[in-house]
């Protein structure tokens, strides 16, 4: 009896320690695999750290070189800016001097001129007064992107603005046999900006449009409020622009090539007016745009910051 009951605890033990031993091979096996699983995170974890020292790394290359393109870029503008005012005066005073004499000369100074004389005169002046307005606009574009420009930022009232271009380039309208109409409903508009600049902006616009539309054409400026801007679109129903060219018209020196009738080709300008007033539409806080279909005419608009 004794032998079966010691038998059964005997039984019992090796039970027990079995299953004692299998935890453990299990406990032994999870172990193992918590191991593996943490090699493998910590290994995750390694080359996501890497990963980051990496872009850091270049993060700060980047930063370098950005750092380097704009010390170069703004050391660029400077010389650009003093290279350009200095060509610019040393320009202006003997295109000065040049005038002077010229209109001596036409006065008969020195004596009566001659029909051929008075008409080379006249092309010496037609000339200087043209290479005059070309450095003049050198100067202010050079002005504008060197940040060295002075605004005179205040209320301006559209209407005075609208009746004083009117007056300007009436005469002109009615030479190249052109309509031109203002259609401004609201008399309380007003602009915060430089009144000066922005009658050089709109003055510019509308000879253009003078220039480049063929006679019986038509000129229409539109004042168009939104809540916080007042936009000018200065319409015309001339030779347009051609698609491709649409923001190049706004670069120094861009003319479009185009099929033009011969009494627009002469009436060419310096390739700068545009380049211009859309820096200082941008230096105002506003922006100057082109929509236009070849042969059907164009719209620019100049849009502004709306007084209170
Ligand atoms: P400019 O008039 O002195 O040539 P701008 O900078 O004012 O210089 O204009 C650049 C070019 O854009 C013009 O030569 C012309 O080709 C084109 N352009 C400007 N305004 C108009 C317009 N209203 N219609 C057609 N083309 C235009």
């Amino acid at each position: 009896m004794e032998g079966d009951e010691e038998k059964l605890l005997h039984s019992v033990a090796l039970q027990n320690a079995n299953s004692i031993f299998l935890a453990r091979q299990r406990a032994d096996q999870e172990l193992v695999r918590t191991k593996e699983a943490l090699e493998a995170k910590t290994q995750a974890l390694v080359q996501s750290l890497e990963r980051a020292e990496a872009l850091a790394r270049e993060r700060d290359r980047a930063l370098v070189e950005a750092d380097k393109a704009r010390r170069a870029a703004q050391a660029a503008s400077e010389a650009k800016g003093h290279f350009l005012s200095m060509i610019s005066h040393e320009l202006r005073t003997p295109l000065g001097a040049i005038g002077g004499y010229v209109d001596l000369l036409e006065e008969g100074i020195h004596g009566a001129l001659s029909d051929g004389q008075r008409e080379y005169v006249e092309r010496i002046q037609h000339n200087q007064k043209h290479i005059l307005a070309l450095v003049d606009e050198l100067l202010d574009l050079a002005k504008i992107e060197s940040g060295q420009f002075v605004l005179h930022l205040e209320t301006v009232p559209l209407q005075p603005v609208l009746e004083s271009v009117h007056t300007m380039i009436e005469p002109q309208m009615q030479a190249s046999q052109l309509r031109f109409e203002i259609r401004s409903d609201d008399p309380t508009l007003r602009f915060h900006a430089d009144g000066k600049r922005v009658e050089q902006i709109v003055l510019n616009l509308l000879s253009n449009a003078v220039k480049f539309t063929p006679a019986g054409g038509s000129v229409t400026i539109t004042a168009a409020p939104t809540a916080d801007k007042v936009s000018l679109h200065v319409q015309d129903t001339g030779v347009g622009i051609p698609h491709g060219k649409l923001e190049a018209v706004f670069e120094p020196f861009v003319q479009v090539e185009s099929s033009q009738p011969p009494q627009i080709r002469a009436a060419r300008g310096t390739g700068l007016g545009l380049a211009i007033s859309r820096e200082l539409a941008r230096v105002m806080g506003g922006e100057l745009t082109v929509e236009s279909e070849r042969g059907k005419g164009s719209r620019f608009t100049l849009s502004l910051p709306r007084a209170n």
